[in-house]
Formats: structure tokens, sequence, C-alpha cells
């Protein structure tokens, strides 16, 4: 997709600090980092959020937990972390490719609104 700023970390049109990647998914830290460890985990092919999740593309949803569990048990996590993603203006999501943040390292503050 043309100016997403996801797809061209994707296609390393823009640097990004891997955690994780494969054929479908991608994993990289945060460039902003909102808590001790801050990682998004996205599909390589374009969905713009979890409205555009179907029965035909959920697939790589599947997957992207997958992940976010390995990730999570690789950076010793086993305290606690939470899965966050925002979905449309209102809930702030800034980058219009669907991504799920990774957020640990740390005792989290519990603010859901
Ligand atoms: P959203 O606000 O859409 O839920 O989250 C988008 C996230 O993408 C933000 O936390 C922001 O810091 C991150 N981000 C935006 N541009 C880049 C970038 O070029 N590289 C990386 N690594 N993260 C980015
Ligand atoms: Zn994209």
């Amino acid at each position: 997709m043309e100016n997403c700023i996801f797809c061209k970390i994707v296609a390393g049109e823009i640097p990004s600090n891997k955690v994780y990647e494969d054929d479908t998914v991608l994993a990289f830290y945060d460039v902003n980092p909102m808590a001790q460890v801050h990682i998004l985990v996205i599909p390589k092919a374009h969905l713009e959020s979890v409205a555009a999740i179907t029965p035909e593309n959920s697939r790589v949803v599947a997957h992207c937990f997958e992940i976010i569990a390995k990730i999570a048990k690789e950076l010793k996590l086993e305290e606690g972390f939470r899965v966050v993603s925002n979905c449309g203006d209102n809930a702030g999501q800034s980058v219009k490719h669907l991504h799920f943040h990774i957020l640990g390292g740390q005792k989290l503050r519990l603010e859901l609104c």
C-alpha cells in the first residue's frame, strides 16, 4: 500500500529494529516506546485495522498472536505484558496498517480508556 509507513518497513524502505520475521509476519521495536519493552507485531500484507479482519484473512491474525506468545517467552515477559490494537481515529490509531503493540518489562497502569 502506497504511503503506508509499515508497508515501507516491510519492504525495507524504512529501517526498523527487527525482533522476528517470517513470510507473513514482522515484529520490530516501536520507535517511540511507551513501556520498557514496546514491540509492534504486524502482518506483512496491508490490512487497515482490526475492523478489516474477515474469515478470509484471519489466519495471519492467529499467526500474529502465536508470534506474540513466542516473543513474550523469548523476552522473558512471564511477569505479564499487554497486547493492544488501536482501531480507528477515536482509539488513536495513527498508522493505518494493522498492528499489535506488545507492552511489558514493567508494571503497567490499568488504563483502558
Ligand atoms: P498506533 O498509534 O497506530 O496504535 O501505533 C502506531 C505506533 O507506530 C506508534 O506507537 C508509533 O510510535 C509507531 N511508529 C510510527 N512510525 C514508526 C516507524 O517509522 N518505526 C517504528 N519502529 N515505529 C513507528
Ligand atoms: Zn501498510
